[in-house]
């Protein structure tokens, strides 16, 4: 699963980096808006933690142009601004939710995870698609009898597939929903991962879409 992390302040970007590598989550770090714009344009990001007091360009200024390009990534504001107004126009703006500096990792965690599984018009923590099942607060995967925690890349690809069953997402898709800058991937890592999933749960859990990429049934 790959973040979008808009912070400038060096403390607080290490730790969220921390807290979220803990979880298994590729963070990628931008420390101001215009970088923050840029890097925005990329649609693997699973959700954007966005501070508001930023150089360059603001987090309100981020999110504007990003929503006026029809960028639709999930947005969590995260600031010291505790002001209604700032909340109100941050909403209004197209963020999804707000989140008040200090705030406790696992409360972040819980709402990235609510925002995440909104996207994917999920409103409970599991994402089906016939039987296969995905607990997205343990990463279980279940089919029929098999049930297994999966590895944090395992878990972000079979999520980017459950998010909508029956699309086909190609391998560059998938490694842009999995890898952050700066990781090394080989060019057989999804093949590698796919592999892995299916010893676990059979052959047919992900389907192969020859010459455009890999899906699950949508039942
Ligand atoms: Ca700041």
């Amino acid at each position: 699963m790959r973040v979008l992390l808009v912070e400038d302040d060096a403390m607080i970007g290490k730790g969220l980096v921390t807290a979220l590598s803990a979880v298994g989550m590729s963070v990628d770090w931008v420390r101001d808006g215009g970088e923050a714009e840029a890097a925005l344009r990329n649609e693997g990001y699973a959700i954007v933690l966005l501070d508001l007091g930023l150089p360059r360009a603001d987090g309100f200024e981020v999110l504007k142009s990003a929503r006026r390009e029809g960028i639709d990534t999930p947005v969590l504001i995260i600031t010291a601004r505790d002001h209604v107004d700032d909340r109100v126009a941050g909403l209004d703006l197209g963020a999804d939710d707000y989140l008040v500096k200090p705030f406790e990792t696992r409360e972040l965690l819980a709402r990235m995870r609510a925002l995440i599984r909104r996207r994917a018009g999920q409103s409970t923590p599991r994402l089906v698609a016939g039987a296969l099942e995905l607990d997205t607060e343990t990463h279980e995967l279940s089919l029929g009898k098999a049930a297994e925690v999966l590895p944090a890349r395992e878990y972000a690809l079979i999520h980017a597939l459950l998010e909508r069953p029956g699309r086909i997402l190609s391998r560059s898709q998938i490694e842009e929903r999995i890898y952050g800058w700066g990781e090394e991937v080989e060019s057989n890592a999804v093949d590698v991962l796919i592999h892995s999933i299916r010893r676990k749960f059979g052959k047919s859990v992900i389907l192969n879409v020859r010459g455009a990429g890999w899906m699950v049934a949508k039942s």
